[in-house]
């Protein structure tokens, strides 16, 4: 199955079984992930808010547009990279997602990284930040690069701060921006290891 089909499938089977997620009343309250099925980059945030319930597209409220200017400013189109959102649905009030709400859309997420298998996932918050590092506070580690054991693979996971919350607060958006900076570097550099292992790979297999 091709990478679009494959993530077609996954947005069907959660719309086929809402009734058994939670704050999913009618299938479209679901907000599936959105964007390139072969990018090199995923966002992750952490659940719809009210702009992405209405047009059922994650990010495209004050947020996501904060998100789409610092993709701009680092030459990276919107609709090269991914994002989805460890609960895909409006939490009421836009409160924080529950532990069980979490749990009962990562299968749906865990099956989009598979399938995307991008090189490098940035997390948009401490919810998802949590899916990757566990008891990590996101002051200390916000834009710093982790080598993560994650589903029988080593992926790349830069935590950033929720661009809700560099909105809200001066600092913050100042470690947001200066965080985004950095993800060229960060992509080349997580390629260059890539191509590393794959040599070495090729390496070992001429020595056998
Ligand atoms: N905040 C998120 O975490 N996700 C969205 O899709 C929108 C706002």
């Amino acid at each position: 199955m091709k990478n679009s089909q494959a993530l077609q499938h996954i947005r069907e089977q959660m719309e086929e079984n809402y009734k058994d997620l939670p704050l999913v009343s009618k299938s479209t309250d679901i907000v599936p992930g959105e964007g390139n099925p072969f990018a090199e980059i995923m966002f992750i945030g952490e659940a719809a808010g009210r702009n992405e319930a209405i047009q059922r597209r994650p990010f495209v409220g004050l947020a996501g547009k904060l998100v789409d200017r610092q993709l701009e400013a680092i030459g990276i189109k919107r609709a090269d990279v991914y994002i989805s959102n460890v609960v895909k649905c409006r939490p009421p009030d836009n409160r924080d997602p529950l532990p069980e709400e979490i749990a009962a859309f990562a299968p749906y997420l865990d099956k989009e990284i598979e399938i995307i298998n991008p090189k490098l996932i940035i997390t948009l918050g401490r919810f998802s930040m949590g899916k990757f590092i566990a008891d990590a506070k996101i002051s200390l580690i916000h834009g710093r690069l982790h080598k993560v054991p994650f589903q029988g693979k080593t992926r790349f996971v830069l935590p950033f701060y929720h661009p809700a919350a560099a909105l809200r607060q001066g600092k913050v958006m100042d470690f947001f921006v200066a965080d985004f900076s950095k993800v060229p570097k960060i992509l080349a550099y997580v390629k260059s290891k890539e191509s590393d292992a794959m040599l070495e790979d090729t390496i070992k297999e001429t020595l056998l």
